[in-house]
């Protein structure tokens, strides 16, 4: 079920009990304002998830709340976890849902990496 964008963060969403080590996850990149771990259900061969470690519900919150810092430290995360898989060559795409158009479903902003593969057209149609 997607989520609701404007509602206030929820501490126990699952991205939150990941980020505070309640629950398993794959890292594959940390620094002091992001989280990259691979998707538990990948829809492509490479499918990270890179979340900052702030309490933002999602890229509307982050973008309207975050401190810059914040939001450059976590941009700078992202680019720094495709270039370190290899990605840029090849290319990648980079995808965050918001609400429910957007089919957002954990209300901690997570940024989608994905590639591995030509990645088709951008919305199913
Ligand atoms: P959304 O639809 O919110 O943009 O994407 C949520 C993503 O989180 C989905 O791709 C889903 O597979 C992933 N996900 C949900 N629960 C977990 C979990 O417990 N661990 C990991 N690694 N990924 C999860």
């Amino acid at each position: 079920m997607p989520i609701d964008a404007t509602q206030p963060y929820e501490p126990n969403n699952i991205f939150a009990k990941i980020l505070r080590g309640e629950i398993p996850n794959k890292t594959v990149y940390e620094d002091e304002f992001a989280l990259a771990f691979h998707d538990i259900n990948p829809q492509a061969p490479h499918h990270i998830l890179v979340i900052p470690k702030g309490a933002y519900v999602s890229w509307d919150d982050f973008s309207a709340r975050a401190p810059d810092a914040e939001i450059a430290g976590f941009i700078r995360a992202v680019g720094h976890v495709a270039r370190e898989a290899g990605l840029v060559a090849p290319g990648y795409r980079l995808l965050a849902n918001v609400g429910q158009h957007g089919g957002q479903e954990v209300p901690h902003l997570h940024v989608h990496l994905f590639a591995g593969q030509p990645l088709g057209p951008m919305l199913a149609r």
